[in-house]
């Protein structure tokens, strides 16, 4: 059930003109909005050149992914597979963005069994709250008192929509009109004030957003430091908390200690 040409184009054409609907109202976004404009409209020109009028199959996707890893992995690793099936004894929490370009255990290159990971947007640690972040809480509770990482890491990434988003929300009051985004974001806010402060609220967005994506990290970690437990376990230096920090235009990956600055422990 291959879907036509025709169709195909008009449901281009029509995400076109709502995406420049929305993003014109947002004057900071029209770059933006011009160059997912572009993306989309390559996509179109790539699937006509092909000739390509079969619709994605999400499920074989994912049954193929999963053949390539058994084969190409499960099967050639009955020790540490093995292992696994006992339990988990991961080093490090990882905290990062939800972003589909920043899978720590890719980029890190971190094996099953490695990494206890919590994904959220732009990679936010939310504060000691039972009602309102049971979800992180419950993550951070887990890693820290069962078990007994060593390392929690918040590791921040450029181009981090939710930082930009973060710093696009109106000073005069007004919202963005999110259900959630927002109020999540806001989780943040203490960076981007400082951000705004240090450089100038009239320094070029993207700068703003750059030093934003880092200083969110040190906010999130210092938000880790009002759960009890992660405090008893940096005194009892069981545990320690590390700043980092993926650039994935250039390739690059900075960690940072928890002496809030960012003096990197290394940066390659
Ligand atoms: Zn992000």
């Amino acid at each position: 059930m291959g879907m036509k040409k025709e169709e195909m184009a008009k449901e281009y054409e029509e995400a076109i003109a709502s995406l420049q609907k929305l993003l014109s109202e947002k004057e900071e976004l029209r770059a933006e909005a011009a160059a997912k404009v572009e993306q989309v409209t390559a996509q179109l020109a790539t699937a006509e050149a092909n000739g390509a009028t079969k619709p994605y199959d999400a499920a074989e996707r994912l049954k193929s992914g999963f053949i390539y890893f058994k084969k190409e992995k499960y099967d050639k690793n009955p020790a540490l597979y093995g292992e696994l099936a006992k339990g988990q004894w991961p080093k490090f929490m990882l905290f990062a963005c939800s972003d589909s370009r920043v899978c720590p255990s890719h980029v890190l290159d971190m094996q099953p069994g490695e990494a206890f990971v919590v994904r959220t947007v732009a990679n936010l640690v939310p504060p000691y709250d039972k009602t309102k972040y049971a979800g992180t809480g419950a993550a951070v509770e887990y890693a820290v008192l069962h078990l007994k990482v060593s390392y929690i890491v918040v590791i921040g990434h450029s181009a981090c929509g939710g930082i930009k988003a973060l710093l696009s929300i109106p000073e005069d009051g007004s919202t963005l009109g999110t259900d959630f985004i927002e109020d999540w974001i806001g989780i943040a806010s203490p960076a981007g004030k400082k951000v705004k402060a240090d450089h100038g609220a009239d320094a070029p967005f993207a700068d703003l957003c750059g030093h934003c994506e880092k200083e969110a990290v040190n906010v999130s970690i210092g938000n880790l430091l009002s759960y009890p437990f992660v405090r008893e376990g940096l005194l009892k230096k069981t545990l320690a908390i590390k700043g980092g920090y993926y650039d994935f235009v250039n390739g690059r990956f900075e960690l940072w200690d928890v002496d809030f600055s960012l003096n990197p422990i290394f940066s390659v």
